[in-house]
């Protein structure tokens, strides 16, 4: 077996520069001339996941298919490599701490001192190394969270240091990413924070190989040569990285830039062939070129970050190239919303999503929400807690049950049609202990999601701790709100819709996790498409 190739990308001057984009991006060209890559995210946090994060602090928490609540990043890299992710692909100082303690309790250290070097960095070492053991892939690249010269982030750049001479420089690389700001009053791009950037990795030993630049405007030539110079890099590993319209862009503009080539032969591996990016450019092409425009509300609690519906938003973008439409996603508050104001807020928008969510603050938003929607026949896609208040919705205001209600949002009501899953009933510990990852479901046949997947078998990813509760299974069927899709071992109601009408489905589950670039999910596809039917209609009906 060949030895797997490492590439370290590390971050300096600001936070959100984009290391996600740019590893994937590189990820995408290196797959794209036939390696085997995949990337994976160590973060500086001392929580042991994300998944005890608010969405507010951390953006979206992401799920894969082995049940790890992740960083968003994670999404980004599968949306790129259409290749799934697991719970190696992303670590943090909690999860390694907590390991290394859990050694020391069972007497693993014989006796020794348990410390940061090396107990600490021999954990991220041996999970940094984790996947490029597995034999599956050719290239790992290592994202490290945070910015260089941050007290958290010292163990990992030292571990990398460790890495980078224990590996050898044909078999690991580091990746340095900055920012190159531009003086408006100067009416000049700025080389001096990178030059200290670089000099903050170099005292913790590490030469960065390749510099990635961040800036709003072309580096020039001189401008390369100079921060190479300073920077102590060739200068065809200067990287320009400008702003892009869209992060799809990404990888084109690396490929133009050479970061692909300048990679492999620091590397030493060949070049192959060139990237094959047709799939990818014909996304792009209809990504920009859309013949139809919808606008979609997103109906939520976390909508002032953008990035807590970061899934939802590109599984838009990806139906919307797919349907050859531009999708607006607007964003509805849920909690400033009731049944007086629904109409009024909810008016013009060509489809409806409501979000998925915890707790009690703005559910009744979103249950009026649904109402509107089911009556007033917008097309409607109600994910996790979107699903359930679509149930809880049918049941208020079609079965008669004024006080129906989830057991999460109100312990007493009479009429739980939405109750807390039976395994969740002894579950103290908030921490990765939902129903995870992936599971299957089975569609019945002639239903609108049978319709939708083409098939009677899927698997989707879940993330949540009440379900559809079964004993209200036959009165909500009966009067209308089909249960298309159940979970074949335990029965659990995975998915509702409801007929005529242009589509109204709620789905247990969080397609948008699964939906990516190159295989864009099916039920984003069909609500999209169903979206631009509907309104062609209304708009020929208008015009009659
Ligand atoms: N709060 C709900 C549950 O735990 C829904 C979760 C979600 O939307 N992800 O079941």
């Amino acid at each position: 077996m060949n030895q797997t190739k490492y590439i370290f990308v590390t971050g300096g001057v600001t936070s959100s520069l984009g290391k996600g984009i740019i590893a994937a991006s590189l990820a995408k060209l290196l797959q794209a001339r036939g390696y085997r890559a995949t990337i994976q995210k160590f973060d500086p946090y001392i929580n042991v996941d994300p998944g005890t994060l608010n969405p507010y602090e951390h953006g979206e928490c992401y799920v894969t298919d082995d049940g790890a609540e992740t960083d968003l990043d994670l999404g980004h890299y599968e949306r790129f490599l259409n290749v799934p992710t697991s719970q190696a692909n992303n670590v943090t100082t909690g999860r390694v701490y907590l390991s290394v303690i859990e050694k020391e309790r069972r007497g693993e250290f014989l006796g020794k001192t348990v410390q940061v070097v090396p107990h600490i960095t021999n954990e991220i070492k041996e999970r940094m190394q984790l996947l490029g053991k597995s034999g599956d892939f050719d290239i790992v690249i290592t994202e490290i969270g945070g910015t260089v010269g941050d007290i958290e982030s010292l163990p990992y750049i030292e571990s990398v240091r460790q890495l980078l001479w224990e590996l050898g420089e044909e078999n690991a690389i580091c990746i340095h990413l900055t920012l190159v700001p531009y003086l408006a009053a100067a009416g000049e791009l700025k080389t001096k924070p990178t030059q200290h950037s670089v000099k903050t990795l170099m005292e913790s030993g590490i030469k960065a190989d390749i510099l990635v630049c961040r800036t709003e405007h072309e580096l020039s030539d001189e401008l390369r040569q100079k921060l190479a110079l300073f920077c102590n890099v060739k200068k065809e590993a200067v990287i320009q990285s400008i702003d892009a319209s869209t992060i799809y862009d990404v990888p084109n503009l690396m490929l133009e830039e050479g970061l692909d080539t300048v990679t492999l032969k620091k590397l030493g591996l060949p070049e192959k062939n060139t990237p094959d990016l047709k799939n990818w450019n014909e996304f792009l092409q209809k990504h920009k070129n859309p013949k139809h425009e919808i606008n979609i509300g997103l109906v939520g609690k976390y909508v002032e970050l953008q990035d807590s519906y970061k899934s939802i938003l590109e599984a838009f973008i990806h139906a919307g190239a797919t349907n050859e439409t531009k999708v607006n996603v607007i964003s509805v508050h849920s909690e400033y919303l009731d049944a007086k104001t629904a109409e009024k807020q909810l008016k013009g928008l060509d489809g409806i999503l409501v979000a998925p969510g915890f707790g009690n603050r703005g559910i009744e938003g979103k249950i009026d929400t649904v109402r509107y929607a089911r009556e007033n026949k917008i097309p409607f896609l109600g994910i996790c807690l979107g699903m359930q208040m679509a149930v809880i919705e049918f049941a208020r205001n079609v079965l008669g049950y004024a006080d129906a209600n989830s057991s999460e949002m109100n312990e007493n009501t009479e009429h739980p049609v939405i109750n807390l899953m039976e395994e969740q009933k002894n579950i103290e510990n908030k921490g990765g202990t939902m129903r995870l990852g992936a599971w299957k479901c089975s569609i019945k046949e002639g239903t609108l999601a049978h319709k939708i997947y083409g098939s009677s078998e899927i698997s989707e990813r879940h993330r949540h701790r009440y379900e559809y509760n079964g004993k209200y299974l036959n009165e909500l069927q009966n009067a209308g709100l089909i249960a298309s899709g159940i979970n074949p071992d335990t029965n659990l109601v995975e998915i509702v819709e409801i007929k005529d009408h242009p589509f109204f489905v709620g789905v247990q589950y969080h397609p948008e996790y699964k939906s990516t670039v190159a295989n864009p999910h099916p039920l984003f596809v069909s609500f999209v498409n169903a979206i631009v039917k509907n309104k062609t209609n209304r708009l020929k009906s208008q015009t009659v």
